[in-house]
């Protein structure tokens, strides 16, 4: 009996050790997949995360690195006090899987929230909504219901929150939905097709197509096919909480100092300001009549330290690129100067392209000297909203925003002021009174969008390059060229 007892204690001993080894040996093996928890990236003062390319996550402008995603990715690498190692993916698949796998500390990719992919990662909150839209061409009728996806070729990306709810519809309520899945394509690939006709549909994420319309003007949105959705950042489901709770904090933070809506605004704040017919007319003007002033913009722009394309984005705004341009209060000429203010930069003659050049980039170059002390992007749009309505105005709207609470260095505060300087109750206790200050909230955002129409229209394909050392994923080149949202520096 005795014997037995103690047998039976002895294998109860037995048990709970190999159980308890077990769970060791699972745990380290688990975690060894993953050297990116919260402490390793500390400790080896790298945050390694992966994204896609794409106009709304990643992609190289020139000689820097660009997008909504990264900036974010940014932000919250120098929240850590480490550096940012990016990543690319060339399929969601593999960002997922990646993920999973714990090779990188987290996917910051566009990804939207979905019960499917939740079963394998984990989201952090999320920092946007969107809802998933059907693209159409113009020259077919508008599609009015879910069933007009039925009459034509519809694309979307593979393993995509869009080719998920494809799927949805067909099991719930429309059995005959067909598509085709391209694992090798991006949104702004799917909409250019569209845009060329060689497919009828395809789906996007309303950021998205808010970041590319303008740039494919013969395409537009016909309608929401899912309710709202949320974009997050996504874990790998074993990683600790501990990067995911400074995730958060770093979120909470970014909405509370409005730095979240800033960057918002830097990149979908001034798209869908030009209606379509807009890009195609200055996209033809371009061809037409930019050649023969580029090289004096080119050649000023370097005497003044700012990038040409922004010089030749004003003169398009003044003139649409026309030595003799008038206006009704004579304004005149293709940078369009007043008598005092040509008089004040040496120009004799208003008409003279050359002259105009050189002198309103000077001007443009004066004002930016008087906003100085604030830092890009903003020193440019102000300066630009002094081109248009007067330095004296800008800083009344400045003024204004600071009364109420706003950000007087910050042009996302400023531009909802300056509207309000045709107020009487506004502008009465203003030093510079009226101004029709609406005015240079559409001039800035159009310069905004000619710089970037501009600035894509030079770009070489294919324009993806990677970052940093350690990507395991070679760009693709079945990529095309994507739209820039650029940042003037
Ligand atoms: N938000 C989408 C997703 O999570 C993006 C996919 C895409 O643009 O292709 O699947």
């Amino acid at each position: 009996m005795q014997q037995a007892h103690i047998t039976k204690q002895q294998w109860l001993i037995k048990f709970w050790f190999t159980l308890s080894l077990f769970a060791v040996v699972l745990v380290i093996a688990v975690n060894s997949g993953n050297q990116h928890q919260y402490k390793d990236v500390v400790e080896s003062g790298v945050l390694k995360i992966i994204t896609r390319n794409s106009p709304t996550t990643y992609f190289q402008d020139r000689d820097q690195s660009s997008g909504f995603e990264y900036e974010l990715a940014l932000k919250f690498s120098e929240y850590l006090g480490v550096d940012l190692q990016v990543e690319v993916a060339d399929s969601l698949e593999d960002l997922i899987t990646e993920v999973e796998s714990g090779n990188v500390a987290f996917a910051a990719a566009g990804l939207t929230v979905t019960d499917a992919r939740s079963e394998h990662v984990t989201f952090a909150d999320s920092y946007m909504s969107v809802t998933q839209q059907l693209i159409y061409r113009t020259d077919r009728k508008r599609p009015k219901s879910m069933q007009a996806m039925l009459e034509g070729t519809l694309m979307v990306t593979a393993h995509s929150s869009h080719a998920q709810q494809l799927r949805h519809l067909q099991k719930t309520t429309m059995p005959a939905l067909t598509w085709i899945e391209r694992d090798d394509a991006e949104v702004s690939e799917l909409v250019q097709m569209v845009e060329n006709g060689e497919i009828d549909f395809t789906i996007v994420d309303s950021n998205e197509f808010q970041a590319l319309s303008g740039f494919y003007p013969k395409v537009r949105t016909a309608f929401d096919v899912s309710q709202s959705q949320n974009l997050a950042w996504a874990f790998a489901k074993f990683s600790d909480n501990q990067l995911l709770n400074e995730a958060r904090d770093f979120f909470m933070l970014m909405r509370e100092t409005g730095l979240l809506a800033q960057l918002q605004e830097r990149y979908y704040g001034h798209q869908n300001q030009l209606d379509n017919v807009g890009t195609l007319t200055f996209l033809r003007q371009a061809d037409e009549r930019l050649e023969k002033y580029q090289p004096l913009f080119e050649q000023t722009a370097l005497q003044h330290d700012v990038d040409w394309r922004l010089l030749a984005a004003i003169g398009y705004q003044e003139s649409h690129w026309r030595a003799r341009a008038r206006s009704r209060t004579g304004v005149r000429g293709l940078m369009m100067l007043t008598r005092t203010t040509a008089k004040e930069m040496g120009v004799e003659n208003r008409l003279d392209p050359e002259q105009s050049i050189v002198g309103g980039s000077a001007y443009f170059a004066k004002l930016k000297k008087r906003f100085s002390h604030i830092n890009e992007p903003d020193r440019t749009w102000l300066s630009l909203a002094a081109y248009n309505v007067g330095a004296g105005h800008v800083r009344d709207a400045q003024r204004l925003t600071e009364q109420q609470g706003g950000d007087s260095e910050r042009w996302m505060d400023v531009k909802d002021r300056l509207p309000l300087l045709t107020k009487k109750k506004y502008y009465k206790n203003t030093q510079y009174g009226y101004a029709r200050g609406y005015e240079p909230v559409h001039y800035v955002q159009n310069i905004r969008k000619f710089y970037d129409l501009l600035v894509w229209r030079e770009q070489p394909e294919p324009s993806y390059t990677m970052l940093g050392e350690g990507s395991i994923f070679t760009a693709s080149n079945t990529y095309k060229t994507i739209p820039p949202l650029t940042q003037v520096n």
